[in-house]
């Protein structure tokens, strides 16, 4: 199995490269962001819980996303693979990520990080919610919290899977197309 961490602040272009990835290397797209929001459109009790932390560009709770993400893996049995897209966002998610894929005998191949400046991703992240309809895409106030919380709470896991030899970065300005090229030699060096 090929299980791949798609890593990077909000605005990188996770959802956008997951796109072409999970169309090359047919993998099951698992971004814990997206999930959250179709709890939150169906009403359902985790997405009530989830709706706060969201609205203010703040962490879920760990054992919620780390619950949702294995019900995810488990329900996909079938998989080529997964491409893990704003997951795992701490460390202890990712130790928790580690565990669950080793009970599914497989283990994560690497982890990509997508490297933009933080002026670039405000841009983005304001044009982006002319139209995408988030609340947490289009107040400049939840887009700096969100890029700090990811400074502070989400980048230690890049460490986490550099100390393991799984870390790779991508230059994340420039066209879809060639970021991809590059996302593509590192995929199939794994
Ligand atoms: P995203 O679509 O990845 O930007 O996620 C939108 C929001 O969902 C985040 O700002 C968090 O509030 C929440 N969220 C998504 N993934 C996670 C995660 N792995 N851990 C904690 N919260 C998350």
């Amino acid at each position: 199995m090929l299980n791949i961490v798609l890593f990077g602040p909000p605005g990188a272009g996770k959802g956008t490269q997951s796109e072409h990835i999970i169309e090359k290397y047919n993998l099951t797209h698992l971004s814990t962001g997206d999930l959250f929001r179709k709890h939150l459109g169906e009403g359902t009790e985790l997405g009530k819980l989830a709706q706060g932390y969201m609205d203010e560009g703040n962490l879920v709770p760990d054992e919620v996303v780390i619950g949702m993400v294995k019900d995810k893996i488990a329900s996909t049995p079938d998989s080529n693979g997964f491409i893990f897209d704003g997951f795992p966002r701490t460390v202890p998610q990712a130790i928790a990520l580690d565990a669950v894929l080793k009970e599914f005998g497989t283990s994560v191949s690497g982890m990509l990080a997508l490297d933009v400046p933080d002026d670039e991703l405000r841009n983005r992240l304001m044009e982006r919610g002319k139209t995408s309809g988030r609340a947490d895409d289009q107040n400049l106030d939840k887009i700096n919290n969100r890029i700090n919380v990811y400074k502070e709470e989400t980048m230690p896991v890049a460490n986490y899977f550099e100390e393991q030899g799984k870390f790779s970065k991508i230059h994340g300005v420039g066209s879809i197309d060639s970021i991809f090229t590059e996302i593509s030699v590192v995929i199939d060096s794994y």
